[in-house]
């Protein structure tokens, strides 16, 4: 693959952006020199927070600047959530385009940029354990599972599709890392963008302001109705409609989006990721029609899905919604779980003002 095609495809490899910041060129100059990208990033990024869907520019320049300038956007914001929201999207681009990768040169170059050395060996690559443990820590994925690999010598043996995958969290940490780092933006980078951010950050606040009264991220304050139907789809059993339609709203309201929700569904036997994300998209509204609301105790109790014998705080009879109840807990319990990719949702760092 020709260098300008693959920065079009992978616009985060290091040789982009040396393209473009030649000696002496500076982010200012680069902003101004591209604004229609700037204003282009900008939209993306209010669509983005606004739950609705966004495509990546096709023209190879416009998608490296427009990556590059979204980068320095989200740098300057410095918001946990905002940049969560934006990383998802690019990751899941990542994946679908190694899926399709099939130049091997190109995925070990793009491996490297990563962090990750494999070597290819016949139809698949060698990626040493240490930085598959370090990026298989999706939710749910079998396919991920240490126990369902082959080894040889100190090395996973990876299809295709597995390195994907491994590459897509190598690629979403670095990015979180990389965006949240405090960088000293010169003052006229700083009047430069000012201006444009203010929306996204509001924006940012509100959703924050909003899922505040509930808590920080914390599956280990579930209520037992929720913790319940989790442990059947771990246990690939089949669960009722009602309780996906729970499962999705609940999670939904407490600030997980849409792809982080959907891995929850990776092991119920019919589970068929377009339906799923289509159904889950749905219920949750994602920027159109109707955001259902997360049922209540006495519905769920008349769905047969209450389980408030298990904890005494649901079997005092003081909880009648299990937003309540894990308000209660999470509260008590501020402690956010490890295994979740968007902790920390709502304890970003402040933004700019
Ligand atoms: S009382 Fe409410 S929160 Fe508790 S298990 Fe029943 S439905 Fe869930």
């Amino acid at each position: 693959m020709k260098k300008e095609e693959m920065v079009g495809v992978y616009p985060f490899m290091r040789v982009a952006l040396r393209e473009y910041f030649h000696r002496g060129t500076s982010i200012e100059s680069f902003l101004d020199s591209n604004e229609a990208n700037l204003k282009q990033s900008v939209e993306q990024l209010s669509r983005i927070m606004n739950g609705e869907e966004i495509t990546f520019s096709t023209d190879p320049e416009d998608r490296v600047v427009d990556y590059i300038i979204t980068k320095i956007v989200l740098t300057y914001i410095r918001d946990y959530f905002i940049s969560a929201r934006y990383a998802i999207k690019e990751r899941n681009a990542l994946y679908e385009n190694l899926k399709r990768e099939n130049d091997p040169k190109t995925l070990k170059l793009v491996s490297q940029e990563l962090n990750v050395d494999v070597e290819k060996q016949g139809e698949n690559y060698l990626i040493p354990i240490s930085p598959f443990l370090k990026n298989a820590v999706v939710f749910n994925d079998r396919e991920l599972k240490l126990c369902n690999q082959v080894l040889k010598d100190g090395n996973v043996v990876a299809s295709q599709n597995v390195l994907a995958k491994i590459l897509r969290e190598a690629f979403y940490r670095k990015y979180m890392q990389e965006v949240n780092e405090v960088v000293e933006f010169p003052q006229e980078v700083d009047k430069m963008l000012k201006p444009w951010v203010g929306g996204i950050i509001s924006k940012g606040q509100e959703i924050r302001q909003e899922r505040a009264n509930l808590g920080p991220l914390n599956e280990r304050s579930f209520p037992p109705c929720l913790a319940e139907i989790i442990d059947q789809m771990k246990k690939g059993a089949n669960v009722s409609h009602a309780g996906r339609f729970f499962l999705v709203t609940f999670l939904h309201r407490i600030g997980l989006p849409n792809d982080e929700i959907l891995k929850y569904f990776g092991k119920v036997p019919d589970f068929a990721e377009k339906i799923t994300k289509y159904q889950i998209e749905h219920i949750t509204g994602s920027g159109r029609g109707r955001e259902y609301s997360v049922p209540s105790c006495q519905t769920l109790g008349s769905l047969g899905l209450c389980y408030k014998e298990r904890d005494p705080l649901c079997a005092s009879g003081k909880v009648s919604h299990p937003l309540g109840f894990y308000r209660t807990r999470n509260l008590g319990n501020r402690s956010v779980s490890k295994g979740s990719s968007v902790d920390g949702v709502d304890n970003p760092r402040n933004p700019k003002k």
